[in-house]
């Protein structure tokens, strides 16, 4: 027995989630007095690689291929199910970002495993039985998910555990697996990020404005609160839609899911559709003129108040300290 974790690397570099990730395989693995063994596909340079024995992988597989350099779901779906195959995984963790979500369903059938996607806590192993904590219901609800196959697949929600640090390098073993031509079928040949600014689904603090904005060219203000904070923007879905921000920031149960320490929602309503995505957010402000606005019914606090009087005094107030 032991357990996998996938660790995805963007341009080289391993993301807070990935780290996360790991701590957590980590510690189902010494739950299960068992080895953790990672998975790196992509050109990721060696100290990156060792340096997540840092978090408790003992060993590291490294995919170096040209061919996987960019993001491919199929290809990469099955150079992961090769690994736990290989490790004798009889558990697989990933983070539940953008492509962990297209790629554990992927793993699970491969390996005819029960997959528990959004995990939020360590499994429960009580009395023979494998149970995890995930969010259902778009975020509104949690659930006690029992696993019964011999593999199983778990996709944690960043944010959700933390990262724990121990001491050691990993060892780096070169991997080689076949990849088959059908599971290129489809590549990404370019990613270009179109930002530097703090990437949302890792982001522990997050500024986010909705409609009560009144138009794209108020958002300066969100963009100076932010910025002070150190934390990403996000936004409603119709301020997205309207173009007055990119639908990389739109937020909620269409849009990203995030799970940050500090969520900032100014003049936005709170419509399920939005919470879906933001309520496991660990702190909730809300700044909204209306008293009656439901988003103050989840916040841990709130500010009833015009957002073009607030958020300036905010910025005001940051800029004193
Ligand atoms: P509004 O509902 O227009 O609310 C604006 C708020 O700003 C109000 O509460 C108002 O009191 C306040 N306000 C106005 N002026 C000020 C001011 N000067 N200062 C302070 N406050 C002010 N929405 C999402 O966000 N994410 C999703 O993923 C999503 N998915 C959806 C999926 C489906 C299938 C459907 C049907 C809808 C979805 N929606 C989603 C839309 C959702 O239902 C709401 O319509 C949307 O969230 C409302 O956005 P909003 O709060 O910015 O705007």
């Amino acid at each position: 027995m032991s357990v996998l974790v996938y660790v995805e690397q963007v341009d080289g570099k391993f993301k807070k989630s990935v780290f996360e990730a790991v701590s957590y395989a980590k510690a189902i693995a010494d739950k299960q007095n068992s080895n953790l063994t990672a998975v790196s596909i992509g050109n990721v340079a060696d100290a990156e690689l060792k340096e997540l024995g840092k978090y408790g992988a003992a060993k590291v597989l490294n995919v170096s291929n040209d061919q996987l350099k960019n993001f491919v779901n199929q290809a990469y779906a099955a150079v992961i199910a090769e690994a736990a195959k290989k490790e004798n995984a009889d558990v697989v963790v990933l983070s539940n970002s953008f492509s962990g979500k297209g790629l554990a369903p992927r793993i699970a059938v491969k390996l005819k495993a029960g997959l528990v996607d959004g995990a939020v806590e360590l499994p429960q192993l009580d009395g023979g039985k494998f149970q995890v904590k995930k969010t259902a219901f778009s975020g509104k609800a949690f659930a006690l998910t029992e696993l019964t196959s011999a593999v199983k697949v778990i996709a944690l929600n960043p944010n959700a555990f933390g990262v724990k640090e121990n001491a050691a390098d990993a060892a780096i073993e070169t991997f080689s697996p076949e990849i088959k031509s059908t599971d290129l079928a489809a590549i990404v040949k370019e990613i270009v990020r179109a930002t530097n600014k703090i990437s949302l689904p890792d982001a522990e603090l997050v500024v986010s404005a909705g409609r009560g904005l009144k138009g794209p060219e108020n958002w300066g203000m969100i963009e100076e609160l932010a910025a002070l904070l150190g934390a990403a923007t996000a936004c409603s879905k119709p301020v997205s839609d309207a173009d007055w921000r990119p639908h990389s920031e739109h937020v909620g149960q269409t849009g990203i899911a995030i799970s940050p320490n500090l969520y900032i929602a100014i003049g936005i309503s709170g419509a399920i559709q939005h919470l879906a995505g933001v309520s496991s957010s660990k702190v909730i402000v809300v700044i909204n003129k209306d008293p009656e606005a439901p988003f103050f019914k989840v916040a841990d606090y709130g500010i009833v108040g015009d957002a073009f009087e607030v958020v300036p005094k905010l910025i005001e107030a940051l800029k004193a300290h």
